[in-house]
């Protein structure tokens, strides 16, 4: 299978985002025109919640026409690496996403963020305040008592600009002093009260250096970004909604023409038995709890494309999930859903043994292999047929026969018959048990010649259908099986608890002994399957030509789901 197969197409729903920009767009407003950002700061890997907010992004522009730039929201360099800026980049083009020449910093725009600091000191709008951090937060106030003004408050003009400049050539030790915005100190949003908007910071930054002794706060830097980039829409979360009305106000100190960018909040997307914040992320990493940020029980994009999901797939789970204003957590089950979705028409059907018990047709000749014919995905004829090797011993999973059968229990048992797919209606004549422990090594049954597509029985229906190797065909392979790495529903959101309290310690079961069909030796990443009966499986990164790994994506059925209602 190929990844990216299909193009990004234009989405049919429309979200409460989408009806303001097509009503912006009707008034004419930023002469018609859309331009949106996706602004990561690359300080972590991209998770399943950034693919919410590129999928928007970029499907924005994508769908009126408009343009999407990719912005490193680099304003803090004691958290930030190269090696995520190459991560970033690498995942938002694996989802199918592509922002051409349009690759930005906010450190591309420290000069003029510089400037217009320094315009706002001219202005009488910013001031250097030497306060310690304590005391500013202090006299921020409540939501409900007014904030109290600085000593600071009303510095000249010239002592501020000479400040702030001395600040900037390292003059000062951090935290000694900051420049903040001389708004509303009793405004009612706490965030309209002074904000902080310039910090003192001695770590070199990975792309200017030690060009600068003071950063721009986020705030300060996102808008003007924005401003600077001719954005139109700046899409963000809800938290940000708070935010808007500093956004509103630098932008308004700044802008010189009728354009102005418009900011729009949505809701975050929060997924069940994981977490989204990459600080968390970086500790399970970090801690060693993780093989590493591609660890296929992560929530992030590399671990979902380790993992087997299909750029495909996480697309149509974000279009399933939509936009709102309202906070929710979504369930787990409807990306595997999606997953499951997207790969039932897209991948070929294998046979592949987790558990492998060795099963011998008595009445099948010596030394005779025959070719079966097996089609490759109903769902696709134009995937075609394969021909698999059948013998007289085959490999069956060791839990698809019962000496006692339980009620109910349709496979092979004692007596009964089953057909192996593709091949042969066997039926058990007896097992062979190790002396000592009473383990079934092996089970004796005879088959029925002509059962077999184009034999005069094979028609004849049994109610038991189980896949298999041939035993002297097989390949060996090593299954990793995945489950959910938290046992809780919202692991990080419990009071008095640490997530890593509901870490699951069942989460990764390796299995070293499976048995594939030959056709499989060949597989590479990304090659994605279903093996018949168990799930869908991709191979993994360590897999190599002599030693194949594969990775399940996700099982054929909502197992967890059931589990817990039982
Ligand atoms: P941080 O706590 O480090 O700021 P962040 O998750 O906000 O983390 P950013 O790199 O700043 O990470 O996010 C880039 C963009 O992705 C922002 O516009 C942000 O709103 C959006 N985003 C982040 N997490 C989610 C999420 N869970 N759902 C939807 N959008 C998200
Ligand atoms: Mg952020």
């Amino acid at each position: 299978m190929k990844e990216n197969q299909e193009p990004v197409t234009k989405s049919e729903s429309i979200s409460f985002i989408e009806q303001f920009i097509a009503d912006d767009i009707k008034e004419g407003k930023n002469v018609g025109k859309v331009v949106t950002r996706f602004p990561p700061e690359p300080n972590g890997y991209l998770h399943i919640g950034h693919a919410k907010a590129i999928c928007l992004d970029f499907g924005m522009a994508l769908k009126y026409g408009g343009k999407c730039n990719l912005r490193f929201d680099d304003t803090n360099p004691e958290k930030e690496d190269v090696e995520y800026v190459d991560s970033i980049k690498e995942d938002i083009h694996w989802l199918g996403f592509d922002w051409e020449n349009r690759e930005f910093y906010a450190s591309d725009y420290f000069g003029r963020l510089f400037d217009f600091a320094i315009d706002l000191i001219k202005r009488g709008l910013a001031y250097v305040d030497d306060q310690p951090a304590e005391v500013i937060s202090a006299q921020k106030g409540t939501p409900t008592r007014p904030g109290v003004e600085s000593e600071y408050r009303m510095r000249s003009v010239g002592e501020n600009l000479d400040l702030f400049l001395r600040m900037n050539k390292s003059e000062f030790e951090e935290g000694s002093r900051v420049l903040r915005a001389k708004i509303d100190m009793t405004s009612p949003n706490m965030h309209m009260r002074d904000p902080i908007i310039y910090r003192i910071l001695k770590t070199p930054h990975h792309r200017t250096g030690n060009a600068w002794g003071v950063y721009p706060m986020y705030d300060f830097a996102h808008g003007q970004s924005d401003y600077f980039e001719g954005v139109t829409h700046s899409l963000c979360t809800l938290e940000f909604e708070v935010h808007r009305p500093l956004y509103d106000w630098l932008i308004d100190q700044l802008k010189d023409s009728d354009y102005r960018p418009r900011q729009i909040e949505f809701n975050r997307l929060n997924l069940t038995y994981t977490m989204m914040s990459k600080r968390k992320l970086l500790e399970l990493v970090q801690e060693g709890r993780v093989s590493g940020w591609d660890d296929p029980r992560m929530p992030t994009l590399c671990g979902l494309r380790r993992r087997g999901y299909t750029p495909e797939s996480i697309r149509k789970f974000v279009d399933l999930i939509g936009y709102t204003k309202v906070e929710a957590i979504n369930d787990v089950s409807l990306l595997e859903h999606a997953v499951r979705d997207d790969l039932n028409l897209r991948v070929p059907r294998v046979f592949g043994v987790l558990d492998p018990i060795r099963l011998v047709i008595t009445n099948y000749p010596e030394g005779k292999v025959e070719q079966v014919e097996v089609i490759n995905n109903p769902e696709d004829e134009s995937m075609g047929k394969r021909t698999i090797p059948f013998s007289r011993e085959v490999f069956i999973e060791r839990d698809d026969f019962m000496e006692t059968p339980a009620p109910k229990f349709f496979r092979l048992t004692p007596g009964s018959e089953v057909r192996l797919k593709g091949a042969y209606i066997i039926k058990c004549d007896g097992v062979k048990k190790n002396a000592v422990s009473g383990i079934i090594e092996e089970i004796h049954c005879t088959y029925n010649p002509e059962t077999l597509s184009g034999g005069k029985q094979a028609e004849r229906k049994v109610k038991g259908t189980l896949h298999w190797v041939s035993a002297a065909h097989a390949v060996n392979a090593e299954v990793r099986l995945y489950d959910r790495l938290f046992n809780h529903e919202d692991p990080s959101g419990q009071k008095d608890h640490d997530y890593r309290e509901f870490l699951n310690p069942d989460s990764l079961k390796i299995l070293n002994n499976c048995k594939v069909e030959p056709s499989l030796a060949s597989a590479k990443q990304p090659d994605k399957f279903q093996f018949q009966r168990l799930g869908y499986f991709c191979v993994d990164a360590d897999s190599t030509e002599s030693a194949l790994v594969f990775n399940r994506t996700v099982s054929l059925k909502d197992t967890w789901g059931k589990m817990n209602k039982a």
